[in-house]
């Protein structure tokens, strides 16, 4: 497809919704595959992740140093003759810590660096697969939803990739560190600790699957009263209009009441189970204190070990809470990853065939042969079209709303493969071309062009970078725009687009136009505009037009009696049946719906057949 077209087709796969922050949630399948294929992007950066967990051990070691110096001074140094040795105690703590602080630095900075190379790829390798995609993909997926896939869904593989994955790695390295200096010291304290270990799991657990879904919940809440709000303020003046405010509060203190109600119920969970964790360590703490503190009396465990117990007890805490967090962040990445595999998954429907070739040099020649076409299966739009376009030669195809005069020129691009026959250009089938090459040497303009946030010159030049300054002057002078572009501030280099200079419809065609004249295409498709823009802009679009068709085979989906009187063919469609094909002389003086159409139509300005695609809307 060409740069010109693929502008357009932006526009029109364009659906309304805004890109929604997409709440996390469970994955649909199992978690394992799909954990097991997301872990498989770490491969290519497997030599960091071994330095990084090289990295944990030695975090986790330099972590359960202090609480051993404690107990070495508690028991050894904390008296009259250990004073001497306290200082070399004290210089320990603070050496260990410097360096448990440079490993942590190391830490952090790898694993958040790796995270962030790995979803650069995936976001880049869903979009590279989303652009392969055919518009049968997009007429059916809804813009905000792949937007989310790419962006917040992407975001969440962050989290699981430059944190979960490495803190779950961290924390168990570091609570397995704790257990075995637990059991070196004393095997029964330990064992103790342990039989209380399960309550931790409990909460853990309960913590993970249902404080975070509560919250999940509260996220969703807020994403649909931030869509209520902003829908009822884009339609701000028909509810003043029709005197809609009452009921306009009241549908926002609907989503108002929902969020508060969510909001109250996670609170209550969580207030429940954040607190439950910290009561077990009370808890634990204190029977650690009632059964070692009699072993101290009973001098089978030292003052040392029991403090340098409880330190430990107190370290676990964070680990072992955050293991709950963790443990979500790993679901909702499984979540993600699974949205994001199903973008990956999908296979166009429209792609290379296998020993598919370059096109190269056209001449235009066009057939279509006993094409049917159908958007579903067993509902055709097009039955049995058949005809022929010579090189050169303008067709302009007619026909009533509904007719099937988009799909028809839709498939010579492959933008749709026929469901039955062929399309062949220079007597060769399209579907043995590669995609990329057929479409190079297809221009399209459609009704409304979509122009980005880029200069004029960019706009005009969209996807070929290296075109001069000259030659886009040259498309535009011809397109019969330059004039207009000169008198802007900064002529070619001014920013249009959303965020730019808004262009009249007028204007934005003759953009497209010059573009497409840039790209200079042996084939090209137009969809005339059927909204009337004035005399003078007219004028100068149908000079542009005439510019535009010379030396190529155009088909041109015509609304204007200038169009149609001076195409060299014409061919009406009705019902997606070619009625009628011919001369525009020839079918004037056939009976016939070309005819009636034209003798209704001749003393109007506009030849028009009624509303666009576009401005029913339909796509
Ligand atoms: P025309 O251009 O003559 O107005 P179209 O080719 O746009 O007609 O439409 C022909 C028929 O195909 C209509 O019934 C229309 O609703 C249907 N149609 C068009 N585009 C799609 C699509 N992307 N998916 C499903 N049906 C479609």
């Amino acid at each position: 497809m060409s740069g010109a077209s693929n502008a357009e087709v932006l526009k029109k796969s364009k659906p309304k919704e805004e890109m929604a922050k997409r709440p996390p949630g469970k994955p649909k399948g199992s978690v394992f595959p799909i954990l097991r294929r997301l872990l498989s992007y770490t491969y290519p950066h497997r030599g960091y992740y071994l330095l990084l967990i090289v990295g944990f051990v030695l975090s986790s070691a330099f972590s359960l140093v202090p609480p051993w110096l404690i107990r070495i001074a508690l028991d050894q140094y904390l008296n009259p003759e250990g004073v001497q040795k306290l200082w070399m105690i004290s210089g320990l703590m603070i050496g260990f810590s410097v360096l448990q602080g440079a490993v942590d630095y190391f830490n952090r900075y790898l694993s958040e660096s790796r995270g962030q190379q790995i979803v650069y790829t995936i976001r880049q390798n869903t979009y590279r697969h989303l652009l392969s995609l055919s518009f049968s993909y997009f007429d059916h997926a809804r813009t905000g939803d792949i937007m989310s896939r790419v962006t917040a869904d992407a975001e969440t593989l962050q989290v699981f990739f430059g944190f979960a994955v490495v803190h779950l790695v961290n924390n168990t390295l570091f609570l397995l560190g704790v257990f075995g200096v637990m059991f070196i010291w004393s095997p029964y304290l330990a064992l103790l600790y342990l039989g209380i270990l399960p309550f931790f799991i409990f909460g853990i657990t309960r913590y993970a699957f249902i404080v975070r879904p509560a919250f999940a919940k509260t996220r969703k809440a807020l994403g649909d009263l931030t869509n209520t709000i902003r829908e009822q303020l884009q339609g701000i003046q028909v509810i003043k209009i029709f005197g809609r405010e009452k009921e306009s509060t009241a549908t926002v203190k609907e989503m108002n009441d929902r969020y508060v109600d969510v909001n109250l119920e996670a609170g209550k969970i969580s207030s429940f189970w954040m607190p439950f964790v910290t009561v077990l360590v009370g808890v634990s703490t204190g029977l650690i204190i009632w059964f070692a503190g009699r072993l101290v009396i009973q001098e089978v465990l030292t003052i040392g070990i029991l403090i340098g117990f409880t330190t430990y007890i107190g370290m676990m805490m964070r680990p072992i809470r955050q293991t709950g967090m963790l443990v979500g962040q790993v679901i909702n990445a499984a979540a993600s990853a699974e949205r994001i595999f199903e973008v990956m998954d999908t296979q166009p429907d429209v792609d290379d065939l296998p020993g598919a070739t370059e096109l190269a040099a056209v001449k235009g020649d066009v057939e279509y042969r006993d094409v049917s076409f159908g958007y579903a299966s067993g509902n055709l739009v097009l039955h049995s079209v058949s005809f022929t376009a010579r090189a050169g030669e303008t067709v302009a195809i007619v026909g009533p709303t509904g007719a099937g005069k988009s799909t028809l020129i839709h498939l010579l691009p492959r933008f749709y493969d026929a469901t039955a026959g062929s399309v062949l250009i220079d007597g060769k089938d399209i579907r043995k071309s590669t995609v990329e090459s057929l479409r190079r040497h297809i221009g399209i303009v459609l009704q409304h062009t979509f122009l980005f946030n880029l200069s004029v010159k960019d706009n005009i030049a969209f996807g070929q970078p290296d075109v001069d300054i000259v030659t886009i002057r040259n498309a535009a002078k011809a397109a019969e725009i330059d004039d207009f572009i000169m008198s802007l501030p900064l002529q070619y280099e001014t920013t249009i687009g959303e965020r730019g200079v808004r262009l009249s419809g007028g204007q934005r065609q003759r953009i497209a136009i010059a573009r497409t004249l840039l790209m200079d295409p042996p084939i090209l498709i137009l969809d005339e505009p059927t909204s009337s823009v004035d005399a003078e802009t007219d004028e100068k679009i149908q000079k542009a037009i005439a510019r535009l068709c010379e030396n190529r085979t155009v088909f041109v989906i015509a609304h204007r009696l200038w169009t149609i009187q001076n195409a060299d063919r014409i061919l009406v469609l009705q019902n997606g049946e070619v009625v009628q094909f011919g001369t525009p002389q020839k079918l004037v003086e056939e009976d016939g719906l070309f005819r009636d159409i034209y003798t209704l139509q001749v003393d109007s300005e506009n030849f028009d057949l009624g509303p666009s695609t576009e401005e029913r809307g339909e796509e």
